[in-house]
C-alpha cells in the first residue's frame, strides 16, 4: 500500500491526542502478535504482543476509526485484562483523560521489549461492525484491530507485525493473510504492516468449507464458508456458478483488479452481527445460518457479496480523500459516502443481476422497493442527502422508530437511484455508445497489481464523469445530493424505460421479508410497518393515514376491528375498508396504556413494482444483463 499525506497525519495526531507528546520510545522492529482463540466459545479472545522499545515515555493506541466503518467504532469498552511488562517488571499505564483510546506509560531504562497481554470480550448482543457480536459456540470472526495496542508516532503502513493464531482443536479458518507455517494448532502468518493486518480479518469455526471461484480469472478467488452447522455449508451448484460469474463480471466492469488474490469470508450464523465489511483482498460477510439453503433467504441477501466485492475498487483502491488515513486515530470526513457507498450500492445491484444471483424480475422488485421507500420519506423535506453522509457516524446506530422523519444512512439506497440516473444520462448523451461501465473502468480501473490507495476529491470525480460524457455534473449533484429534495430522484427509472407503480400484488422483496424477517410492511398503504412476531410497530410515516390516527412508533398492535391481530386479520380489514366508509380500528398498547387508533383509509393494500414505460427504450434490462456470455 502506498503511504499518503504524512504531513496531515502529524498535524491531526497532535490535535487529536491533545496531550503533550513524549519522545518516541519505540525502536524499529517487528511486533510479535499472537491471538489465542481457544476460549472463543466462552466469548473471550486472548492476545499477547511483544513490542520493540527504548527507554522513555510511550503512548499506546487502540484503533479507533476503522476503514469501512465510517465512525469511531473501535470496541474499546470490551478491551480488558491489560497487563504490560518489560523483562520481569510490570509497567504501569495510565489512560489519557481526554482520549479514551490512548494509554501513557514509561519504558524503564535498559528495557528493549514491552510485553502486552490483553483480552477482548466479543459482545453477544448489539453493536455495529467489528464492535458487534462475533462468536457462537462453533465459530468466531476475529478482527485483529479488536485485540491490539500499537505505539504512537509511526504510520500504520510502517509498523510491522508478525501475526500468529491459535484455534480451538479441529477448527478451520479463512483469511487473506498468507500462512507461513504451523506448530500444532498455532498458525503463523507472513509479516504485514498494521494497515494490512487490520485489513485482513480471520474467520474460524468447527464447520468450514473452501470453494474455489477462480474460473477464468488470472488470480485465485476463494470463498471461505464458516457456519454453525455442516448443513448450512451446502451451497447450491447454481449459486457457486453465479459467484464465479460475479468475479468475471466484476473484473469485466472495472477492467483490472487490485489484489494478489481475493478471499470472500462468509460466516453463516444467527448469533453474529449481520453485516459486510470491505477489505482490499478480502471481505468479511456475515449472514444468518440458513441463507444459502433456500431461495427466499438467499435472494434477500444475495447483494452482499457483490457489494463488498465492488468495494475492492470503489472504496479500497479509489477512496475519497476524507476517508484515506495513515492511522486509525484521525477522524474521517465522510462527505463522499454517496460515492463510496452509494455508487457501490448501485453497482452491487447491477452485478447481482449480471452474475445471475438475481433474476431481472427480482432486481426490478428491489429497485421498486428502494424507489418507493425513498418516495415515502418525509425526512427529505428537512435534510439533504449530503447531511446523511456527513452525519453517517451518528446515523448507523440510530433507531428504526422515527427513521422516515429522521432519515438514516439513505446514501446507500438513494445512491442506487442517483447513479442509475447518471448511467442512463451517459447512455443518452452518447447515443448508446458509452455507459457508467466506461466511467468505472476509467476511474476505478487502473493497472492491475498490488493493493494500494489512490485518493480522489469531489472535483476529480466530476471532471472524470465529464470525460465520459459532457454534462453539467456539478449542477446535477448539487441538486440531488447537496440540496433538499422533497421528491425522490426517480428520473433514472423513467429514463431507463420503467415507472414506479403500486398494486395489490405483493412486492417479492417485501414478501421475502415477511416470511424470513417477520416484517409486515404497510408503509405504502396505512403508513407503517410492524413485526409479526410481537406486533411491535417499527416506524410510522408522518402524514400517513396511520400517523393521522395517532399510531406511535414502537407501540404494539393488539387487535384489529375487535379481533386479535394477525397479518391475515389486518389484510382482511384493509379489504373490508376498501368497500365501505368505516375506519379501520386498531387496539394498540403504548407503554402499558391501551388505546384505539382509528385509521381512515380505503385504498386497499399497495405494494411497489416497476412497470414498463413503452415511450422509452428498455435501458434497465440492458444495464442488468450480463456483459459476458
Ligand atoms: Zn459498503
Amino acid at each position: 500500500m502506498r503511504p499518503i499525506r504524512h504531513i496531515t497525519l502529524i498535524v491531526v495526531l497532535l490535535l487529536v491526542l491533545s496531550f503533550e507528546r513524549p519522545a518516541v520510545a519505540q525502536a524499529p522492529g517487528v511486533i510479535d502478535f499472537h491471538v489465542d482463540l481457544t476460549d472463543a466459545p466462552s466469548r473471550i479472545f486472548h492476545a499477547r504482543l511483544s513490542v520493540p522499545v527504548q527507554a522513555g515515555p510511550l503512548i499506546l493506541l487502540y484503533p479507533k476509526w476503522l476503514p469501512g466503518e465510517h465512525g469511531p467504532t473501535g470496541p474499546i469498552a470490551d478491551l480488558v485484562g491489560i497487563k504490560l511488562s518489560a523483562g520481569d517488571q510490570p509497567v504501569p499505564w495510565d489512560r489519557d483523560s481526554g482520549e479514551m483510546f490512548a494509554f501513557h506509560l514509561n519504558i524503564p531504562v535498559g528495557a528493549t521489549q514491552l510485553d502486552i497481554e490483553l483480552d477482548y470480550l466479543p459482545p453477544s448482543g448489539s453493536g455495529q461492525f467489528t464492535a458487534g457480536a462475533a462468536t457462537s459456540d462453533r465459530l468466531a470472526v476475529m478482527s485483529w484491530n479488536t485485540l491490539l495496542l500499537y505505539p504512537a508516532g509511526r504510520q500504520a503502513n510502517e509498523l510491522m507485525f508478525r501475526p500468529s493464531l491459535t484455534l480451538p482443536s479441529g477448527w478451520g479458518f479463512g483469511t487473506a493473510l498468507v500462512e507461513q507455517g504451523r506448530e500444532g494448532s498455532k498458525i503463523r502468518f507472513e509479516t504485514v504492516s498494521l494497515l494490512e493486518l487490520v485489513d485482513s480479518p480471520v474467520t474460524v469455526g468447527a464447520h468450514h468449507r473452501v470453494i474455489d471461484l477462480t474460473g477464468d480469472a488470472e488470480v485465485r478467488h476463494q470463498l471461505h464458508l464458516i457456519a454453525d452447522s455442516d448443513e448450512a455449508l451446502g451451497m447450491k451448484p447454481e449459486t457457486e456458478q453465479a459467484l464465479q460469474r460475479l468475479i468475471a463480471e466484476g473484473i469485466a466492469l472495472f477492467g483490472s483488479y487490485h489484489y494478489r488474490k481475493y478471499d470472500f469470508l462468509l460466516t453463516l450464523s444467527d448469533h453474529v452481527a449481520s453485516f459486510g465489511l470491505e477489505h482490499h483482498e478480502s471481505s468479511d460477510n456475515r449472514l444468518p445460518e440458513r441463507t444459502l439453503l433456500d431461495d427466499t433467504r438467499l435472494n434477500l441477501r444475495a447483494g452482499l457479496l457483490p457489494h463488498e466485492f465492488v468495494h475492492s475498487w470503489n472504496a479500497k483502491y479509489r477512496r475519497p480523500e476524507g476517508l484515506a488515513r495513515d492511522d486509525f486515530q484521525q477522524p474521517f470526513e465522510t462527505d463522499l459516502l454517496w460515492v463510496y457507498e452509494g455508487l457501490t450500492s448501485y453497482l452491487g445491484e447491477v452485478l447481482t443481476s449480471r452474475s445471475g444471483l438475481w433474476t431481472p424480475d427480482y432486481a426490478r422488485e428491489s429497485l421498486a422497493l428502494i424507489a418507493a421507500e425513498l418516495s415515502n420519506r418525509p425526512g427529505r423535506t428537512w435534510r439533504p442527502l449530503a447531511d446523511t453522509t456527513r452525519a453517517a457516524q451518528i446515523l448507523y446506530g440510530s433507531s428504526r422508530a422515527g427513521s422516515s422523519w429522521r432519515r438514516g444512512v439513505d446514501f446507500y439506497d438513494e445512491g442506487v437511484l442517483i447513479w442509475l440516473e447518471v448511467d442512463t444520462l451517459i447512455r443518452r448523451l452518447s447515443d448508446g455508445r458509452r455507459s457508467l461501465d466506461d466511467f468505472c473502468s476509467a476511474f476505478f480501473g487502473g493497472e492491475s497489481g498490488l493493493p494500494e490507495v489512490d485518493p480522489f476529491s469531489y472535483a476529480e470525480l466530476v471532471a472524470a464523469l465529464g470525460e465520459i460524457a459532457a454534462y453539467d455534473w456539478a449542477e446535477f449533484f448539487d441538486t440531488r445530493i447537496y440540496s433538499i429534495q422533497a421528491e425522490a430522484p426517480l428520473d433514472g427509472i423513467t429514463n431507463s424505460g420503467w415507472r414506479l407503480v403500486y398494486t395489490e400484488e405483493p412486492n417479492l422483496v417485501q414478501q421475502g421479508e415477511r416470511e424470513v424477517y417477520k416484517r409486515f410492511d404497510l408503509t405504502f398503504s396505512l403508513g407503517f410497518s410492524l413485526s409479526t412476531e410481537d406486533g411491535r410497530v417499527r416506524d410510522v410515516i408522518p402524514g400517513s393515514p396511520a400517523a393521522a390516527g395517532g399510531l406511535a412508533p414502537a407501540s404494539i398492535l393488539v387487535a384489529v376491528n375487535d379481533r386479535r391481530w394477525t397479518p391475515e386479520i389486518l389484510r382482511q380489514a384493509l379489504a373490508v375498508a376498501r368497500d365501505d366508509d368505516e375506519p379501520i380500528r386498531l387496539l394498540v398498547e403504548n407503554s402499558e396504556f391501551f388505546s384505539e387508533v382509528l385509521i381512515d383509509y380505503h385504498d386497499g393494500e399497495r405494494y411497489p413494482h416497476l412497470e414498463r414505460n413503452d415511450a422509452e427504450p428498455d435501458l434497465l434490462s440492458e444495464i442488468l444483463a450480463p456483459r459476458l456470455r
